[in-house]
C-alpha cells in the first residue's frame, strides 16, 4: 500500500546517499500522509509543485510555522526559504497579522456586502503607490491576471495578448502557452484542455529581446491589446531584466496604443512597497498583485488609472465579480502585513540582510571554482548551476537541475527548506535572523561541497 514509502526507506529505485552527505531525515509521517492524500487529490496535492516531482523523496507535510521556522509531520525543523512561495514577507505566524485576523474573525467571516476593511486596505495601498489610482480585490493572483487581461481587451477593443517566454502568470488559459520555434510565435498551449483558438490570441517572444518585440508589433499592428510581463521574472529562475529593456517595452506599448501590464504578483510589495514599478520607476497601465498583499490569506488585486478602471462593472462594460472578493478576514491579514511593510527602513533592512547572505554564498562558490551563480533582487534569490548571465528562459540548462536536486536533498537533511524545484526562487523574510542565515550559509557550503564532489 505504501509504495513510495517503502521505496524511500529501502532506498529502492533511488540514487544511493552520498558518502559525504548527511543521512536522510525521517519522512515516515509525511509519506503516510502523502499516500492518503493520493486517494483524495490528483497526484496527492492541490497544486502540482508541492508533489516534489523534481526533487528527492516524498513531499514534506508541514505541521506548523513560526517566524523563519517550519516543522513537518515527523517533527523535523527547517529554516524556511519558500515562505509559502512569497506571501510571508514577515515570516510565519506573525503576531500582528494573527491578532488582527482573530479580532476581525470574531465579527463573522464573510458578508458578500461591502465592509470598511476593504476601504482600509485600498487606502493603505493607494496612498503609498503612485502607479495606480483605483484597485479591485479578487481572491488569487490568477484571478487578478485574468481580470486584467479582460480589462485590457475591453478597453482597447483588441484581442491579442503578448507574453514573454519564461514568465508565469497563473493558470489563465490564454497564458498557459509557450513559444514555438521562431522569433515571434503564436503560443503553443502548455496544458491540455486549452483550445488552440485561445492560444492563437497569444503571441510569445523571448525576454530581453527588442528585435522580437518590434517584429511582433509589426506583424500584429493595431491588434495587440496588452503586453504582460513579470517585470521581475521570478517563476522560471530569476530572469532579471535590464531597466532599459523595460523602458523600451513601455515606449513601444505607448506608441502602439497597447496597454502594458506588470504582473507584480511576486514583485509587488517585495522589491519595495511600490513593487517593480517603483523599483524601476516605470509606470505600467495595469498592475496585478497577489501573494504578499493578502498576508497569507487568498487575496489578489489589479489596479490602474481611474480612467481605465472605470471600464470595470458596475461602472463600465467589463464584467468581473467575486463572492469572496474583499473578504474581511483576508483584508485584515493584508492590512496588518502591509502596515508593517510601511515602517521606515523595513525594505532597507530586509534587502541588506539578503545581500549579505547572497554575497557570502557567491563568494564561497567562486572561491571553490564551482559553476554556481546566485541571482538576487530585493529579498528574492535564485541559485543557478551556471557560469552564464541568465536573462531569458532559454538560457537555463535543464541538465543543471540534476545538481539542484542534490542540493535540495542535502539542504533538507541540514534543516534548510527551499522550494522543491530548481526553477523556483527563494525568499528571505523579516523573521529570518542572523543566526538563521549563518546556519543556512554553513549548510549551503557543506551541501555545495557534496554536490560538486559527487559530480
Ligand atoms: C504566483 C503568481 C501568479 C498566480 O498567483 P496564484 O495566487 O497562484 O493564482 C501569477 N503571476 C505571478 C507573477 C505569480 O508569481
Amino acid at each position: 500500500m505504501f509504495d513510495s514509502f517503502k521505496k524511500i526507506f529501502s532506498g529502492e529505485g533511488e540514487e544511493p546517499v552520498s558518502t559525504t552527505g548527511k543521512p536522510d531525515i525521517s519522512r515516515e509521517k509525511s509519506a503516510e500522509l502523502y499516500e492518503k492524500a493520493k486517494l483524495y487529490f490528483p497526484g496527492g496535492v492541490n497544486s502540482p509543485v508541492r508533489a516534489f516531482k523534481s526533487v528527492y523523496g516524498t513531499p514534506l507535510f508541514i505541521q506548523k510555522g513560526d517566524g523563519s521556522q517550519i516543522w513537518d509531520a515527523d517533527g523535523n525543523q527547517f529554516v524556511d526559504y519558500c515562505c509559502s512561495w512569497g506571501p510571508l514577507i514577515l515570516g510565519h505566524n506573525n503576531a500582528k497579522v494573527r491578532e488582527k485576523v482573530i479580532e476581525v474573525m470574531q465579527n463573522g467571516m464573510s458578508f458578500g456586502a461591502p465592509t470598511a476593511l476593504e476601504n482600509e486596505l485600498a487606502e493603505l495601498i493607494l496612498k503609498h503607490n503612485k502607479y495606480i489610482e483605483k484597485i479591485r480585490f479578487v481572491s488569487s493572483g490568477t484571478e487578478a491576471v485574468m481580470s486584467a487581461i479582460r480589462l485590457a481587451r475591453g478597453y482597447t477593443k483588441r484581442n491579442k495578448i503578448l507574453k514573454f517566454e519564461g514568465c508565469y502568470h497563473g493558470h489563465v488559459d490564454a497564458l498557459l502557452v509557450k513559444a514555438g520555434s521562431g522569433l515571434v510565435t503564436f503560443g503553443e498551449t502548455s496544458s491540455a484542455g486549452i483550445p488552440k483558438a485561445f492560444a492563437d490570441e497569444t503571441i510569445v517572444v523571448s525576454l530581453n529581446d527588442k528585435e522580437a518585440l518590434l517584429k511582433a508589433f509589426e506583424d500584429f499592428k493595431d491588434q495587440i491589446a496588452a503586453v504582460i510581463i513579470e517585470p521581475v521574472p521570478a517563476n522560471n529562475g530569476l530572469l532579471l531584466q535590464h531597466k532599459e529593456f523595460l523602458q523600451y517595452l513601455r515606449n513601444v506599448c505607448t506608441q502602439n496604443g497597447t496597454l502594458l501590464i506588470f504582473d507584480e504578483v511576486i514583485s509587488g510589495f517585495r522589491v519595495g512597497f511600490e513593487g517593480a514599478a517603483g523599483y524601476y520607476q516605470i509606470k505600467p497601465d495595469i498592475i496585478t498583485y497577489g501573494k504578499i498583499i493578502g498576508g497569507g490569506m487568498p487575496v489578489g488585486a489589479y489596479g490602474s488609472s481611474a480612467e481605465v478602471m472605470s471600464n470595470i462593472s458596475p461602472e463600465g462594460p467589463v464584467y468581473q465579480a467575486g463572492t469572496l472578493s474583499g473578504n474581511p478576514v483576508a483584508m485584515a491579514a493584508g492590512i496588518a502585513q502591509l502596515t508593517e511593510l510601511l515602517r521606515l527602513g523595513f525594505y532597507r533592512d530586509l534587502n541588506n540582510k539578503t545581500e549579505e547572505f547572497t554575497e557570502a554564498v557567491q563568494r564561497f562558490a567562486t572561491a571553490r571554482n564551482y559553476k554556481f551563480k546566485v541571482f538576487t533582487i530585493g529579498s528574492i534569490f535564485w541559485f543557478a548551476f551556471t557560469d552564464k548571465d541568465i536573462r531569458k528562459a532559454e538560457d537555463i540548462d535543464p541538465a543543471s537541475m540534476e545538481k539542484f536536486k542534490k542540493l535540495h536533498r542535502e539542504l533538507i537533511n541540514r534543516g534548510v527548506y527551499l522550494g522543491p524545484s530548481g526553477y523556483e526562487v527563494g525568499f528571505i523574510s523579516a523573521a529570518h535572523t542572523k543566526i538563521d542565515l549563518e546556519k543556512t550559509k554553513r549548510a549551503i557550503f557543506d551541501s555545495l561541497d557534496v554536490v560538486f564532489r559527487d559530480k
